[in-house]
């Protein structure tokens, strides 16, 4: 087999079970592995480490499969892994509530660059690097099998594949796709997903248990939710009893589809206003006229996909988080989110702090958010927890 050799004194993170081998920790590579092809990692003494999918291009170079050197990379191995995380899922999330949910969950279910949801009868994968793209295939026809999907939709169009010098690829793998948009029900909420032109995969799934937050805590009757997306926050606060809510995103397609949400769930568009703006500046205006709300919600895309964007990264979740905390009533609640993969919880709660500190409040942490149960985070694989959230009350 064709493996990668580790400088010496670079196995630590490997031993640690971090699955990322990174390219400038490789001083030598054996035989002439093609992209995507298992290679055996090495320390520069011999000793085995892992198994990896390769990735010539990527500063990425190794993603780990396994840490077994008994185990072989095999459809065997797609099938049962895909199983297990299918499994861990049937188990603890009642299907008969959630239409929609993460099935698989990359590095953190063991299958680094796959990512698998379902909406319905309907699966929506990524394959969204060079191990994946190989294995192409045989973890298309696995899902067929275990999953009973009628169709399956590929959105390989995130960043990432470039990262590892891949194309794009979006279209069917299997079946035909349903009419868009699909309707899905979550916590007895419909929603109007759109697989092929929405977000990510259609829908943040991720937010599902603070969705229901919002619809359970009855935080208040005006609310402002920022970066709506298709409505998920808004709809849940008019459930909740809001009477106005404000939706402000850049999309006009997120937009359109929170409208026909809002009316599809019975409630009153004319309870609600929609800016197709940039909150940053739709902040300020709303503070210029001297709006008031009882809950104001930031759900912003990740100003920092690795830390190396953290500090400027920073600066934009403060200036919002400062904006949204002047914009309340005294006792008025924040539910804050970042999910930047290179910012830490504890890294984010010192931004709003300091933003509190700015906007010249007292403002205390309710409660902490994470992302769902079926975006679980691997404990060799801290990145993986990206989603943190805190309900934030101002004081005074
Ligand atoms: N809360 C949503 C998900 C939000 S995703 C949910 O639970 O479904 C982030 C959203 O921010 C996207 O819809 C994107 O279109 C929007 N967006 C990104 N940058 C923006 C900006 N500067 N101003 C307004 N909206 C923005």
């Amino acid at each position: 087999m064709a493996g990668l050799v580790l400088r010496t004194g670079r196995e630590k993170s490997l031993l640690r079970r971090h699955p990322w081998i990174f390219s400038g920790s490789i001083t030598n590579i054996i035989g002439s592995p093609k992209s995507g092809e298992t290679v055996e990692i090495l320390t520069d003494n011999g000793q085995f480490l892992a198994k990896a999918a390769y990735s010539p291009n990527s500063q990425i170079i190794g993603r780990v499969w396994t840490w077994d050197e008994g185990e072989m990379v095999d459809p065997e191995f797609f099938f049962k892994r895909i199983k297990e995380a299918i499994k861990i899922r049937r188990q603890l999330i009642d299907t008969s509530q959630i239409a929609a949910l993460r099935l698989v969950h990359g590095e953190s279910d063991g299958l680094p660059g796959l990512i698998l949801d379902r909406y319905n009868d309907l699966c929506v994968v990524q394959l969204l690097t060079t191990g994946t793209e190989f294995w192409r295939e045989v973890i298309v026809d696995i899902i067929k099998n275990l999953t009973n999907a009628t169709s399956i939709y590929e959105r390989s169009d995130s960043d990432v594949r470039q990262l590892e010098g891949l194309k794009h690829q979006t279209g069917i793998l299997f079946g035909t796709l349903p009419e868009q948009p699909v309707i899905i029900t979550e916590y007895g909420m419909k929603y109007y997903v759109d697989v092929v032109n929405g977000h990510k995969t259609g829908f943040y799934l991720d937010q599902r248990e603070n969705r229901r937050l919002i619809k359970n805590y009855k935080f208040g009757y005006k609310v402002l939710d920022c970066f709506s997306y298709t409505g998920g926050f808004a709809i849940n606060a008019l459930a909740g009893g809001a009477s106005s809510v404000v939706l402000v995103d850049t999309s006009d397609l997120a937009l359109n589809l929170a409208r026909k949400n809002i009316e599809m769930n019975g409630f009153d568009l004319n309870s609600t206003q929609f800016y197709m703006q940039d909150v940053f500046q739709q902040l300020r205006r709303l503070r210029d006229r001297g709006e008031v709300f009882d809950l104001v919600i930031l759900d912003p895309p990740k100003f920092a996909p690795t830390s190396a964007q953290a500090e400027r990264a920073a600066r934009g979740y403060k200036d919002i988080n400062m904006l949204a905390l002047k914009l309340l009533r005294p006792g008025g609640y924040l539910v804050t989110f970042s999910c930047s993969g290179g910012i830490s919880e504890d890294l984010f709660q010192k931004i709003v702090a300091g933003a509190a500190l700015d906007a010249g409040v007292d403002a205390l942490i309710l409660d902490r958010l994470h992302q769902g149960i079926d975006h679980p985070v691997a404990l060799n694989f801290p990145e993986g927890a990206y989603l943190k959230g805190f309900i934030i009350q101002k004081r005074n």
